[in-house]
């Protein structure tokens, strides 16, 4: 056991009900044995009330556990020393052992600086300090030996160290023997309060080295042997005090993988209960609407893929469970296709079936393409938005408690509680990083047993994201692209080359092609945004004037009916460009255009860029993307740019946009799915997380239950897992 300091009643952690909604951190459920990690931090030796409190609002470290389970972020090699004549150049640390011989604050009151000059056998640097001058000024030991770790940089011919770490030399060789030393993330209000790396590094370093500081095991012996991994302890042991670079890194790797081993375990579990455990309707039979459509309307073939996932489908809705699918695709693959065969089967089936997008605009291209496609066949589609009011309303709902009404589309007015169907054995969300969990559990409730449910994304993401944010969905993924589609050319030009932009615009719409012109408006009350689209606006309409050119508009602060008129202007051509805003982003079809030039493109994303490019290449034309950007372009935005020039394949660019952003930001923020992990990344730690993936299913394949009593360890640290962690039974 820990020593634990004696509890202040000052505060003492209250284990809340099951029920709260927990914000973050782990907490002893009454009936389930405590563990020594599971002990509030302020216990912890060295940590009490006050910087428990620090802990746990700055970092979210709640127990004693979470202490452990903050990882360094890298480690510094202390053993060797440098000399300062030897400095040659900025890029790196170093070390150096000598003497402060003078301080001096230097400067106005406002740009005061704390300035020191350290002296080693070899010479002397300054040593600077901008911030905290008074405080740091009393803590500096003069004409003592110390250390000195920090970053050279160098001004007016000389070398310097700002902000640097400095130590007695005989607390430095104290600490020798530790090999290199860990670095964790802090905070500046932790850093002024006595926690900064060293402070952290120091609070955990005592700790592990109490004789009674013990780990309990948390996976069995035996799949650590088949992995080569090292034990809880010893890896906690290594990871925060290691002797070398590979020992900390067989360290972190075990400890990243338990983590991901358990989120895994946890979502196929859920997933298993899901779908086996949830009963489904079944569309045992292909029917006649399916036959009459496939064999008379369809006006193409089916690609293989598309072939694929109907198979995987047709499958998953005739086995009597419960259906949980996420289609995958890029734009223009052929989504709405799959949907429309499923909602047959449905039908056939004598079910009724719905498709939520969302926006109006969305939901009523997919009624114009069911109704269209659907042409002549028996069935009955119908609309329902925000704006369908109360008497045209009426006679939808009846249509859909009667069953008269066999397709509804719509947006989220769908899951309003008054909409009521006879018989929903079918709900189609498209888009669905738009929509909450919450949202499509409302969708379930529609009927019981509940409608399978197919979830349609644009947003291709990687396949190790999938496996997690999607954790409990089945998923298919259209790979392929209709025949005969031309890659679309993307090209990158700078704010000078405009004029050549624009005569190649005009060459086009000459040809009888039409043309997006997108600005960024990342935020709709941004005035800045909002000028350069107007600017931009005004300065293409004197470069396309009427009566030959007739430009549209489009932007989201405009009335969602004037949008409207705009939008199908466009669709029917009697606007040739459509200078707008990310509003069209999603799902918008017009066939006929051909180029899409995007405005600051180094503003946006690159799954937004792949969005919005999408837009084009919907016909059978070659279709062009231009990438305006201005000369001076960031690493990252200099990437994106390459990136979309280089390729046109969604899930490429998911997993260069995923190395940029991380998992989080790639899915959204709140919705996202992603769940939150301490130790282990999504991004970084794709290998591993595929390994887990495969173990747990193979754990889970064997032992259903973890009844085993090998497994009985895995068991019960799932349930403790669970009950911590309450943000991983809410992904998806
Ligand atoms: P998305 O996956 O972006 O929703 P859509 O379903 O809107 O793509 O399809 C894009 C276009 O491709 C539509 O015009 C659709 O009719 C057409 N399409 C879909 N499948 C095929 C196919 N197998 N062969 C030819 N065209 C197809
Ligand atoms: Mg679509």
């Amino acid at each position: 056991m820990m020593k634990f300091t004696k509890p202040s009643s000052e505060g003492f952690v209250v284990f809340p009900p099951m029920s709260t909604d927990l914000v973050a951190g782990s907490f002893v459920h009454p009936i389930m044995p405590a563990s020594p990690l599971e002990t509030p931090i302020e216990y912890v030796k060295g940590v009490g009330p006050k910087r428990a409190e620090w802990l746990r609002v700055e970092l979210g470290i709640h127990a004693a556990g979470d202490l452990l389970e903050y990882l360094p972020f890298r480690y510094e090699d202390r053993s060797k020393f440098a000399n300062v004549s030897d400095i040659v150049s900025d890029v790196a640390s170093l070390q150096f052992r000598g003497v402060i011989t003078g301080l001096q604050q230097v400067g106005s009151k406002r740009g005061s600086r704390l300035v020191a000059r350290f002296q080693d056998e070899s010479g002397s640097l300054e040593l600077i300090w901008f911030k905290g001058a008074k405080w740091i000024a009393s803590q500096i030991p003069v004409q003592q030996k110390v250390v000195v770790f920090g970053k050279p940089t160098s001004y007016q011919g000389k070398w310097n160290i700002s902000h640097p770490e400095v130590e007695l030399e005989s607390a430095f060789e104290r600490r020798q023997g530790l090999g290199l030393q860990p670095i964790y993330r802090t905070t500046e209000k932790l850093t002024n309060r006595g926690m900064a790396t060293a402070g952290i590094a120091r609070l955990i370093r005592s700790w592990i080295a109490q004789p009674e500081f013990q780990v309990e095991e948390v996976l069995p012996q035996a799949l650590l042997d088949e992995l080569k991994m090292p034990g809880r302890e010893e890896a906690f042991r290594k990871v925060h005090a290691p002797k070398s670079p590979e020992e900390a890194d067989w360290a972190r790797k075990r400890l990243k993988f338990e983590e991901l081993l358990f989120l895994q375990l946890s979502l196929l579990q859920r997933k298993k209960e899901q779908t086996r455990d949830v009963p489904g309707v079944r569309f045992k039979a292909v029917g006649d609407l399916f036959n009459a459509f496939y064999s008379n309307h369809l006006s193409f073939e089916l690609t293989g893929a598309q072939k694929r996932v109907m198979r995987e489908i047709r499958v998953d809705v005739n086995t009597g469970w419960h259906m949980n699918r996420l289609l995958q695709g890029d734009v223009g693959s052929g989504k709405t296709m799959v949907a429309l065969l499923t909602a047959l089967l449905a039908l056939d089936n004598g079910y009724q079936a719905c498709v939520m997008a969302p926006t109006e605009i969305l939901a009523n291209q997919h009624l114009v393409s069911f109704r269209d496609a659907l042409e002549g066949l028996p069935i009955r589609i119908e609309l329902l938005t925000g704006s369908v009011k109360n008497a045209a309303r009426k006679p939808i709902l009846d249509g859909l408690a009667s069953g008269e009404v066999n397709i509804l589309i719509g947006t989220h007015a769908l899951i309003e509680p008054k909409v009521i169907f006879k018989t929903l054995g079918l709900a189609i969300i498209d888009e669905q990083h738009r929509f909450g969990v919450a949202q499509r559990s409302k969708l379930w409730a529609k009927s019981d047993p509940p409608p399978h449910v197919l979830v349609m994304t644009a947003t291709p993401i990687p396949r190790t994201l999938a496996m997690t944010a999607y954790g409990d969905l089945d998923v298919s993924v259209i790979d392929e692209m209709p025949p005969g589609r031309k890659l679309i050319k993307t090209v990158h030009r700078s704010d000078a080359a405009r004029l050549p932009v624009f005569q190649f615009m005009e060459e086009e719409v000459k040809k009888g092609r039409q043309v997006y012109v997108v600005y960024p408006l990342i935020e709709e009350s941004s005035m800045l945004d909002y000028k350069d689209l107007m600017d931009g606006y005004e300065s293409i309409s004197r470069r396309f004037p009427l009566p030959e050119f007739r430009l549209g508009i489009v932007h989201g602060r405009m009335k969602s009916k004037d949008k409207d008129i705009e939008m199908e202007r466009f669709i029917n051509g009697t606007s040739q460009i459509l200078v707008a805003t990310t509003v069209i982003e999603v799902g918008v079809n017009v066939p006929n255009a051909s180029v899409m030039v995007i405005e600051s493109a180094e503003r946006f994303g690159l799954a937004q860029l792949h969005q919005l490019r999408g837009r084009v290449g919907r016909g059978g034309d070659q279709s062009y993307c231009v990438l305006m950007t201005s000369d001076e372009l960031s690493k990252d935005a200099t990437l994106r740019m390459e990136t979309m020039c280089r390729t046109n394949d969604g899930f490429e660019i998911a997993e260069v946009d995923m190395d940029l952003r991380g998992p989080g930001d790639l899915m959204g923020t709140q919705q996202s799915g992603v769940p939150d992990l301490k130790m282990a990344d999504l991004m970084r730690d794709r290998e591993l997380l595929t390994t887990a993936r495969y173990i747990a299913s193979r754990i889970l394949e064997e032992d259903p239950n973890l009844e085993n009593p090998q497994h009985a360890i895995l068991n019960s640290t799932l349930k403790r897992v669970q009950l911590g962690r309450p943000d991983w039974s809410r992904i998806s």
